[in-house]
């Protein structure tokens, strides 16, 4: 067999992450590499660091990005704050809560649920009540934005009960930095998570994460060790530490951290309430468009998320013979359903560098096309029209 350069196809990526790469930031990634101690790096990650802080709205002096994907990032705030025999309240309304509690019960802590709909946003009140009840808690975990559902939930309003109750934060902001409003020291968070593939428009496989003063003093009085050496914040300090003298943990993804560095900076230039304003004003053409066509949302309109559109799926259509066909001929990807959704809505995108309208026209008009042939019954030709109005 012969075998030679690898060359993917070139798609348009409006799925629930990875999200198209800014081409700035696929030049940056083509850098040369450097070692990851050399005084220009270091200098680079000096930069990297200030530029998450804007970005989170943080002043933390631990804000790094953790070298691994979004999971990774969860995996470190659960592991640096939690201890077995802890408890913890973890809110689930969809796949990544689920997650957190998953993690929670590995470390040997107990997870004590708040649960509320798929579809639905997290209940302050549900929250409020078992906090209530349950005054041996130190730590409250949520998603912000719930991608496998769509749904923004109210991560003020959790937070500051949370403090109410004498409990830190972790929150699961990977798919709404830098697509919806997040002030994590206005807002009180002490330990939050992100990824780079969602609305920073940057490769897969880093996780910004920042812990507050009190965060970083709960592991500080940890009684037992760290159970992750590679996620243990004790030791990768020693690496991203301000003035520390940088000593050798693992060696960092240098090019990987070029991308992020390129991704922050266009990021700054556009300016954070105006991409939260982008993807909220895209998000309403997106939605002018799906309604005309007939398809419905799953999420009420006051909790919907703009990056992550989860619209209903006409009946009777083989939703993975859509989603095929959009991919082979238009090169475009749509999410499927996860979970308790699966085969019952699609995942439209609209993240970071994929949030146009020039995307949303094409995307539109893909489906229409695509569904239209299969005689599906929507409003054809209605769609593209629609959103275009809605932008105008
Ligand atoms: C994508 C995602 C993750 C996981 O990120 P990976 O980079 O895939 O590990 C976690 N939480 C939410 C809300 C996500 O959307």
């Amino acid at each position: 067999m012969s075998v030679s350069s690898f060359n993917p196809p070139v798609r348009t990526l409006m799925g629930p992450g990875p999200s198209d790469v800014h081409p700035r930031i696929l030049s940056a990634l083509a850098r040369p590499t450097i070692g990851h101690l050399d005084p220009a790096f270091v200098q680079m990650m000096d930069e990297l660091k200030s530029l998450l802080q804007y970005a989170m709205q943080t002043k933390n002096e631990l804000t790094i990005p953790v070298s691994a994907p979004g999971s990774a990032g969860m995996e470190t705030c659960f592991v640096n704050l939690i201890e077995p025999g802890d408890k913890v309240v973890v809110c689930q309304n969809g796949v990544f809560g689920g997650r957190m509690k998953e993690n929670v019960e590995r470390i040997g802590a107990t997870a004590i649920m708040v649960e509320d709909d798929w579809g639905k946003a997290v209940d302050p009140d549900k929250l409020e009540s078992v906090l209530k009840k349950n005054k041996d808690v130190s730590i409250v975990a949520f998603v912000h934005a719930e991608t496998s559902t769509g749904v923004l939930s109210d991560a003020k309003t959790l937070t500051s009960i949370a403090k109410k109750y004498g409990c830190l934060t972790i929150v699961d902001a990977v798919t709404s930095l830098g697509g919806s409003e997040l002030k994590v020291d206005e807002w009180g968070i002490d330990a939050l998570y992100s990824g780079t593939q969602k609305c920073l428009s940057c490769t897969p496989g880093l996780s910004p994460v920042t812990f507050s003063e009190r965060a970083i003093n709960r592991i500080k009085e940890r009684k037992t060790k760290v159970q992750s050496w590679f996620l243990d914040l004790n030791l990768v300090m020693g690496y991203w530490g301000e003035g520390a003298k940088r000593s050798y943990h693992h060696t960092a993804p240098v090019n990987a951290l070029y991308g992020l560095h390129e991704a922050l900076v266009l990021l700054k230039e556009e300016g954070l309430e105006n991409a939260w304003n982008r993807h909220q004003l895209h998000h309403l053409a997106l939605r002018d468009g799906f309604e005309a066509m007939g398809l419905n949302f799953l999420v009420k309109p006051e909790h919907r998320l703009p990056q992550l559109n989860a619209v209903g799926i006409p009946e009777g259509v083989d939703e993975a013979e859509v989603r095929k066909r959009l991919l082979l001929d238009y090169n475009l990807e749509i999410g499927a359903g996860l979970g308790a959704l699966a085969g019952k809505v699609w995942r439209v995108g609209l993240m970071g560098h994929a949030c146009n309208m020039k995307n949303i026209i094409f995307c539109l008009g893909a489906i229409d096309s695509v569904l239209t042939s299969m005689q599906a019954p929507i409003n054809s030709g209605a769609a593209v029209s629609a959103a275009k109005l809605a932008a105008s």
